[in-house]
This record gives C-alpha cells, structure tokens and sequence, in this order.
C-alpha cells in the first residue's frame, strides 16, 4: 500500500514528453483530466493488490484514454452487409463533386436566400426547383428534411380534418418508425382504406369517394412485393378519378429514381416522370435512397399545390439547410448527363458494378482473409453471393456478387460473432453479415482505392483470434 507514494503527481505525467503531443492537439485541460482518471483508477487496482505500473505503462494509458474520448462518435466504416443503400450506416454515398460543393456551401457565404440578379431576398428551393422540374416534368418542387417530412407536410397542408383514400395493400411501414396510418393520423389526416390486401379496384375508391374526401394517395410499396391474385389501380385511372370528383391525386414513390434503371440492367423502378405523366398532382421522393444524393425529401407537382405547400409554417420546420441543398444541387446536375451516371454517381456505381471486377477484388484478398480467418480456426473462401439495393427499393431484385466467407470447422457458430466482433473493433470498423452458419463480407462496396487499407488492417485482425 505504502508504494502508492511512488505513483508519479499529476504534473510530473504531464510534463512527460509522451504527453507533449497530446496536449498539442487536445488541449491541457482535457489530458489533465485524463491523467487524474488513469491515477484513480491506478490507486484502486493498486490497493487491490495489482503491482506498481510503470510510469510508462500510465502513460499508454493516458494516452489510450484521451485518444478513445476525442475519437468522433460518427465513425466511417466499411459496409460490407450487402446491402448497399444501408439506412443504418447512412443510405447513399456521395460523390467526390458532392462532397466538394457541401465543402464549397460550408467554407464560405453563399447566396442561399439571396437573389444575386435583383439583391433582393432570395428562396432556398429555388436553387434546385429549376432542375426537379427539368428531371421530373413536374411544374414546380419543395425540398423537406426527408420523405417522411414531405409525405407529413403533404397531408397536414391538403388534407387535415379531411379523409384520404388509400388502397389496404400500401399501409405499409417502412423500417423504423415510418407507417403510413400514423403519419396520415399526426398530419391531421383521415385514413380511409379501400380494398383488400392483394386487391384493389377503381369501383372500390369510386365508391369511397364524398365530400369528405380531401386526396386519393397512392403508395409506392416499396419494401415488399404481394403476388399471386393481384390487383392494384393504374396511376392514370386514379388520377382521372380524383380529378373528377374535384380532389388531387398524389403518390408517395419512397425511392424514386429520376431514370430509367433498366437500362443498366437493374430491375424496373418507377420515376417521378411516370407518376407525373399518368397525371398525379404531386409526387414525393428520397433524396438519399436510388437517387444517390443526401437525405432530403423532394415534392414536386402542380404549381398551386406546391405554393400552399410552401405557406404552410411547418414547412419551416421541416426545411434543408445550404449543405444539403449544396449536395442535392450538385447531384441531381449528374443526371443531366445520364450517359456517364454510372460513373460519376457513387450509388449507381456501386449498383451496376460488375460481378468480374468484384471477383477479382475478392481474389487479390483472399490471402490476406485466409490468414486473418486461420488464426480463428474457420475456413476462408470465396463464395458468390446476391446483394440487395436496400432502403425499402426493389426488395426482390437481388444484385449478383461475391464474398469473403468465413465457416467455422465444426459446430462452433459463436465464433464466428467473437469474429464480427473484431471486425467492427478495427480502426475502420468493418461491417459483415452472419446467415447460414456463414460469415458474409460482400464486396461490392469495398472501394478500389481503400482495398490496400482493408487488407492491412485484416493483418491486424491476424494478431488476435480464438
Ligand atoms: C423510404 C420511404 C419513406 C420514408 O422516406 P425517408 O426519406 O426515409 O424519410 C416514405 N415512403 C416510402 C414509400 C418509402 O419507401
């Protein structure tokens, strides 16, 4: 007990050299913190009975502490789930032009409410309603927080204490805490359902429309496919309905696409064109799903509509901030030239990637997983595997591509989450996905130019193991 006198003061740790830098880049006051917290905690394990550290020892761990405090909380990771608009860990990828111009909005005052023709004040939307309504056909757009916002906004401007019509196959929920009866319920909104779940007709929305009916609503179901006896209303004979009995149509579209999927060879997705062409009043979209850009939710349509929308005082609280309209401007201008989308916007890349090229990735790091995996006694292979666009688009389509896997030998299942677990504990936390008595890491998200930084840290990942 007596050797606690010889634990070093404060103020000798912290004049150490080994602090020195620390303190540098931290400040004192944060180190000093630190170094009080690693005595203490010293003291304690000392009077337990632990020997006497070395000063060094105390040093390391000063240094560990104030290094695992100041890490930022938002961490970038590897997504290698498989899924590549990954809600979770922040749905689309930007492109390098994106991410310049939210640096250009942030580092300098930048004309977001100012109009630089008249110097008169200027509104925000207008920075990127020119382009929605070139992309979309629409005649005029509103930028919210997200599609949850412009789908709330929506209803509480055009149908609060009035009823909206939904078919029952589109309640749907969409992960987290997005359902449609609730949303439509905090809007102020009345729910009328009509139809069934597998089927719906136009005699079944005609028959539910009255004066209290304020919009007929189309969701887009985007997160799960019913089959089988199916029936649903084309957006044309709903919009033409609606538009007879004198109320709007509108379509929540979720991820909405702003081109035609097909044409590189992924499944067909719906557009805000199509819904506006079919004659829908107003249509409402993801910016950070198939679109590529940052989280936001668009609403273009009719010019009246859109208005109101904009007067209504939520539409304050639900708006972007120059960042966002910064990125949005600088992604939805990709799609201009939609020849070179594939190339120039991450998401789209990392969807029409083709399965050759991830394979070969996978090839030149297999050495490296093989001797990672040894040490943990599991068998490391590659297998191919489908990923999944994910955020609620296309949930049956899947996506040919390959994996790192991982098996263990025998049945030891729970070595392969003592695996998943050091994975994520990496510098650059790698995300995998366990099915089947498998380890996945799907590849296709792995960026070329980070796969040198990938392998070095699956060396460190050798050290360790079961
Ligand atoms: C994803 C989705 C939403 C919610 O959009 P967020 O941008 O996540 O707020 C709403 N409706 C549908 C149909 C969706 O797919």
């Amino acid at each position: 007990m007596s050797e606690l006198k010889n634990l070093p003061s404060v103020d000798r740790l912290l004049s150490e050299p080994a602090l020195q830098s620390p303190i540098a880049e931290h400040g004192r006051s944060v180190v000093t913190d630190f170094a009080r917290a690693e005595l203490a905690f010293t003291r304690e394990a000392v009077k337990g009975g632990a020997a006497l550290p070395a000063t060094s020892e105390l040093l390391a761990g000063i240094q560990r502490r104030v290094a695992a405090h100041m890490r930022p909380r938002l961490q970038p990771v590897f997504n290698l789930t498989g899924t590549v608009l990954h809600t979770n860990l922040g749905r689309a990828v930007l492109p390098e032009s994106v991410v310049e111009a939210i640096a250009r909005a942030a580092r300098a005052p930048c004309a977001l409410e100012y109009d630089l023709e008249t110097g008169g004040r200027g509104d925000r939307d207008d920075l990127v309603e020119g382009l929605l309504r070139e992309l979309t056909g629409a005649e005029a757009a509103t930028v919210v927080n997200n599609n949850a916002a412009a789908v709330f906004l929506l209803l509480n401007t055009l149908a609060q204490k009035k009823e909206v019509v939904v078919s029952r196959g589109e309640l749907v929920e969409i992960g987290g805490a997005f359902r449609v009866p609730d949303i439509m319920r905090r809007a102020g909104a009345k729910l009328v359902e009509v139809g069934t779940t597998n089927r719906t007709h136009l005699r079944d929305f005609d028959e539910t429309l009255g004066p209290k009916t304020g919009l007929v609503m189309k969701v887009h179901t985007s997160n799960y496919a019913v089959h089988g006896f199916t029936a649903a209303v084309p957006e044309a004979e709903l919009a033409q309905l609606a538009h007879a009995r004198g109320v709007p149509f509108v379509v929540d579209l979720g991820s909405g696409t702003l081109v035609n999927l097909e044409q590189w060879g992924l499944p067909h997705e719906p557009t805000p064109r199509d819904s506006i062409d079919a004659g829908a009043d107003l249509v409402t979209f993801s910016g950070d799903k198939l679109l590529g850009g940052p989280q936001a939710g668009l609403l273009v349509g009719r010019r009246e509509l859109i208005a109101k929308i904009k007067k209504n005082p939520l539409k304050r609280a639900l708006r972007v901030g120059k960042l966002t309209l910064a990125a949005l401007e600088a992604t939805l201008a990709l799609y201009r030239d939609s020849e070179r989308l594939p190339q120039r916007l991450e998401a789209l890349r990392l969807l029409t990637r083709p399965e050759a090229e991830i394979r070969a990735q996978a090839e030149r790091l297999l050495p490296a997983w093989q001797a990672a995996s040894a040490n943990w006694r599991l068998d490391a292979a590659i297998e191919p595997t489908l990923s999944q666009i994910g955020s609620g688009s296309l949930p049956v389509d899947r996506l040919p591509s390959v994996a790192l896997v991982a098996r263990p030998r025998g049945k030891r299942a729970g070595v392969l989450h003592q695996l998943e677990e050091a994975l994520r504990r990496l510098p650059v936390p790698v995300i995998g996905h366990i099915a089947d008595d498998a380890l996945r890491l799907d590849l296709r998200c792995l960026p070329p130019d980070l796969e040198i930084e990938f392998a070095a840290q699956l060396s460190a990942l050798s050290g360790l193991g079961a």
